[in-house]
């Protein structure tokens, strides 16, 4: 299985990074529509696509605007768009306003609500609410072969039993880190992390691998090799990085 990681940045685009977009080319699954988009089409697979959106905030939705030149230059039969149901009203009603985009994207709007395990083309994909303003979600793919990842991005960290057993023993947990320890104050008062809220994250819910996401464009994430707090291997994810798990 891979990770194709499209944009890598939070909050906006740096000379290095675009915002947040993933995609599983071989399960056509896509974690969030940032401008990290435009790298979608020569990296397609499959017949389909999935976009799962974690919530409605810009750096997470702006490449939807790019679809018509992605499925121009790499059709596909369908492209499915997944989100809580108030993200993908929002979306419809000011994204696609006339004002702003006045194009109706081609696109079939699945609301998450109507149940918490979703059978996809080839893996089943799990959600759970997180802390950030205006509320997100984290997703849980789980494939028959018993391989799975975890994306939790834009989430204060503070996650109840339920969602850590939710969360545990994943093969790959990409999660973000916004902010350095000495911006924990920014990251409560965003509703994001910071490095030490990972740490105790990943320790309390043991992935094989730490994948840290949503950098900040303007003071880049740094790790300290002997950071003892990880009891894994963690690294801090780039544009064009591609991960196999
Ligand atoms: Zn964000
Ligand atoms: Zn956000």
């Amino acid at each position: 299985m891979q990770l194709h990681c499209l944009g890598t940045a939070g909050y906006h685009p740096s000379e290095s990074r675009h915002t947040s977009c993933y995609l599983l080319p071989q399960s056509g699954i896509v974690l969030d529509a940032g401008t990290g988009m435009f790298r979608l089409p020569e990296r397609i697979e499959t017949d389909s696509l999935d976009i799962v959106l974690s919530h409605a905030h810009l750096d997470h939705i702006a490449g939807l605007t790019f679809l018509l030149d992605i499925l121009y230059q790499r059709p596909v039969d369908e492209v499915r768009v997944w989100g809580q149901a108030d993200k993908l009203e929002a979306v419809r009603t000011h994204l696609t306003s006339e004002l702003i985009f006045p194009v109706e994207l081609p696109v079939r709007w699945c609301a998450l609500e109507d149940q918490t395990t979703i059978e996809l083309p080839d893996c089943s994909l799990s959600w759970r609410p997180q802390n950030h303003p205006g509320g997100s979600v984290a997703y849980r793919m789980d494939w028959s072969d018993g391989r799975s990842l975890v994306y939790a991005t834009d989430s204060d960290g503070e996650h109840d039993a339920d969602s850590l057993e939710w969360m545990s023993h994943a093969d790959v947990l990409l999660h973000e880190c916004n902010f350095q320890d000495h911006q924990k104050e920014w990251a409560i008062k965003t509703g994001h992390c910071y490095l030490g809220k990972v740490a105790e994250v990943s320790r309390a819910v043991k992935p094989k691998r730490l994948l840290l996401t949503h950098i900040n464009p303007i003071e880049e994430l740094v790790l300290d090799p002997n950071d003892r707090r990880f009891e894994m291997p963690v690294e801090i994810v780039s544009d064009g990085l591609v991960v196999d798990f």
